[in-house]
């Protein structure tokens, strides 16, 4: 798994080149930002350790299985001591309801791990502001740290090469789109997250990119003429 160092206080996981996670330090321990795939857990735990702090939260931007994928091994092994947290609406899908109109695209594995708390717009999770991003999935979500306006912005965009926005095919990348449940709704979402002007912007699926507003204007100018 290889580290990155993003702010003092946010640690970029990256699996396989693949797919990012992201451990958040509070006063009272870390914030896991999603799990990325299956037999990430240990992994996962050794960089906690590196970083001299004990997981306390598990939040997840979506539901999808590279994003929820070490979830239930997490859960195993740090059992109460963790709390969970997912977006209301990708909660019920992995319960089972159906919340929108037709099948939602992407991998949504079976999980034994219910979360705690499903997250709404607004919420907090330590210094995090949850941030409404729906389109990707139905549900998905962003966390803005509030001390410094680092955004981690899930699957709103990936970073390859340059910034994109998921809702179009995009070479570098192309898993991203196929995934994404309503292009309209991702896009608009895309524009929520540049209003925020973060300081940094990092992905599930890319690498990150300080002063960001400038990239993120011209994925969106791609995406609106895409
Ligand atoms: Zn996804």
């Amino acid at each position: 798994m290889k580290i990155t160092q993003v702010t003092p206080v946010v640690t970029q996981l990256t699996r396989l080149r693949f797919v990012n996670a992201f451990l958040v330090r509070e006063d009272d321990g870390l914030t896991l930002v999603d799990t990325t795939m299956g037999k990430a857990a240990d992994d996962l735990l050794d960089a906690a350790r590196a970083v001299g702090a004990p997981i306390k939260r598990i939040a997840l931007t979506h539901g999808h299985g590279d994003h929820v994928g070490g979830l239930d091994a997490l859960k195993e092994r740090l059992g109460d001591s963790v709390v969970v947290l997912m977006p209301d609406l990708d909660a019920r899908i992995h319960d089972g309801e159906s919340v929108v109109e037709g099948k939602v695209p992407g991998s949504w594995p079976t999980l034994q791990t219910k979360p705690d708390v499903r997250l709404a717009a607004g919420d907090r999770v330590g210094s995090l502001e949850v941030v409404a991003t729906p389109g990707h999935t139905p549900g998905h979500v962003a966390f803005l740290d509030t001390r410094d306006r680092t955004l981690i912005a899930g699957d709103v965009y990936t970073t390859y090469g340059r910034a994109a926005v998921t809702n179009h095919f995009y070479i570098r990348f192309p898993l991203a789109a196929m995934a994404t449940w309503d292009k309209g709704k991702d896009l608009e979402s895309a524009r929520a997250l540049r209003a925020l002007e973060p300081t940094i912007l990092t992905v599930g699926h890319g690498p990150l990119i300080r002063n960001p507003t400038a990239a993120m204007d011209a994925a969106i100018a791609r995406a609106e003429s895409a």
